[in-house]
């Protein structure tokens, strides 16, 4: 039995037909911006903060993050790209493009009278039958075969900014992706236990992956305290090393000289204390967590740490403390009469050393190194420095989703044309309104191929037109090489990217789309 269709078309009240579609053209608009950055030939956004802050980026979250967007459904967009960037990392541009030639069809499918709930739910099978087909065309991957990871993370750096640059940021990722990696764990895998230390001075081909650990700030030394040391027992201290203080409404009133001697007698017998609990258990290396409460450690302290020849690196951020500990098996210690020998790490060496035109503490030579991973990254200016640092995330990204689903796509368009292609096919065997709609979805992926074309300066329905025939005679792979301006089969090319990202840019997008249209009417709020 076919479904009942309704006979009567759809006719919607006329502000419920303005809402939806200043809705869709703004969401539109929003898509249309950052088209022109999808693919390796396409462009990159100058993003200019009233503040005079000026970022270049390629990267469609960061793109659209920084944009001043009031309408509502434009906004859909923005959090769309970011749901993206936090389930895959990276095809943040391709989503919202797809979403914005999606919006376009549910506009001529809106025209043409069909009712707003059966587009969606056309879309919504239309996507679901399109990552089935997407799992039928991908090859699986192998975390062992580091050649295949370093070529998704090429595809992914190859539209970036800093895409010269890939052949030493994608073994980098992939290597510092493996080395975090737990074997007992494998499918666990958290970024944060990569830490990226960017700095200024020298080109991205400076970069490097430490051996260690390095951090971002110099080592404390006005009072002449030691930038060098070897053999270092490494203490990592949440306490504070200074006078305490009263309380917020207390104040202490001194009114003469031998009052004052016996304040200043105190502080320092108090800081001398800790200062020498610290040196009894062994530790010649304190790191000191950044404190909001009082300093945490004062220019009184730093003169006794100096002396007892303890070096001190101070201002570690909180959000810092897991991952230390985890690199350098030591225990955050909160309290100066927990200071015991069991709870330092080890390190070989520990060094001031001068990077380009900053210094930063290096931590080499760990006892017993945890599974974390340090890269250096380094660039000419903040600019690039910054888009670096983006992109090198996006391949981090790229390498976490093979590790959560093992497949790999061709590239180049080529999974969008073959999901077109097979969706266009299917339509045939549905009935209705529901036929029309699938077909219209499969239509609007074409835009991947389109638009990667338009941007590479080839003719995009030459282009879509030979892709749509090879695609026919089975050649699923054959997709748009952007380099050579020709169409090529793209695993020949080497132009993978991880399932995950394609699959999951075509689920959220169709989302979005299926939200935009439930809404008939903006209710504001006071
Ligand atoms: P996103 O932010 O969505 O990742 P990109 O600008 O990175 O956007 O572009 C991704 C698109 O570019 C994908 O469809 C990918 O297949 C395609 N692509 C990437 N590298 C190449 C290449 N070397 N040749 C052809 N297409 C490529
Ligand atoms: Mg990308």
């Amino acid at each position: 039995m076919p479904p009942k269709q309704k006979n009567e078309l759809y006719k919607e009240s006329a502000r419920k037909k303005d809402v939806r579609t200043t809705n869709i053209e703004a969401a539109k608009a929003v898509a249309d911006a950052v088209r022109t950055s999808l693919g390796p030939r396409g462009m990159d956004k100058m993003v200019a903060a009233p503040n005079g802050e000026v970022i270049i980026t390629n990267d469609g979250a960061t793109i659209l993050q920084k944009m001043t967007v009031t309408q509502p459904a434009a906004k859909m967009l923005v959090e769309l790209s970011k749901s993206q960037d936090v389930v895959a990392g990276d095809g943040t541009t391709s989503v919202v493009v797809i979403c914005g030639a999606l919006l376009k069809k549910c506009q001529e499918l809106l025209e043409k009278g069909v009712h707003p709930t059966i587009i969606s739910d056309s879309f919504s099978k239309a996507a679901a039958k399109a990552c089935e087909i997407l799992e039928s065309i991908a090859i699986p991957v192998d975390m062992d075969d580091r050649e295949a990871l370093i070529r998704a993370a090429n595809t992914s750096l190859s539209s970036k900014v800093v895409s010269q640059y890939s052949s030493l940021l994608s073994p980098m990722a992939v290597d510092a992706v493996l080395r975090v990696m737990d074997p007992a764990r494998p499918n666990m895998l958290d970024l944060r236990d990569i830490k990226i230390v960017a700095k200024v001075g020298g080109t991205i081909d400076d970069s490097e992956m430490v051996d260690g650990m390095v951090f971002d700030q110099k080592a404390a030394k006005s009072a002449g305290g030691p930038t060098r040391m070897e053999d270092a027992k490494i203490g990592l201290i949440q306490f504070q090393i200074s006078p305490p203080k009263t309380d917020i409404e207390n104040n202490v009133i001194v009114s003469d000289y031998n009052q004052m001697d016996r304040v200043y007698k105190e502080e320092r017998n108090y800081i001398l204390s800790v200062v020498k609990k610290v040196k009894a258990s062994g530790c010649n290396v304190l790191l000191i967590q950044k404190s909001i409460l009082r300093d945490a450690v004062t220019d009184l302290a730093l003169h006794y740490l100096a002396k007892a020849k303890i070096m001190v690196v101070r201002d570690i951020e909180r959000d810092e403390i897991e991952l230390i500990s985890k690199t350098l098996g030591c225990l955050p210690i909160a309290h100066v009469d927990h200071m015991k020998p069991e709870k330092l790490g080890a390190a070989a060496l520990v060094e001031e050393v001068e990077v380009g035109k900053g210094r930063v503490v290096k931590i080499t030579g760990i006892a017993n190194k945890g599974r974390t991973a340090t890269v250096l990254l380094r660039g000419s200016n903040k600019m690039v420095l910054e888009e670096a640092d983006r992109s090198l995330h996006d391949a981090l990204c790229v390498i976490r989703c093979l590790v959560s689903k093992r497949f790999l796509l061709a590239g180049g368009s080529s999974p969008e044309v073959e999901v077109s292609m097979q969706l266009a096919q299917w339509s045939k065997t549905l009935q209705g309104m529901e036929s029309f709609c699938v077909r219209a979805f499969a239509e609007a992926l074409e835009v991947v191929p389109y638009t990667l074309s338009e941007n590479a300066g080839l003719n995009p329905i030459n282009i879509v037109t030979e892709l749509r025939r090879l695609h026919a005679a089975g050649e699923k792979y054959a997709g748009i090489n952007v380099k050579k301006g020709n169409i090529t089969n793209m695993l020949e090319g080497n132009v993978v990217q991880p399932l995950l990202v394609t699959s999951s840019a075509l689920t959220l997008a169709t989302e979005c789309v299926r939200m935009i249209l439930k809404i008939d009417d903006i209710v504001p709020t006071r």
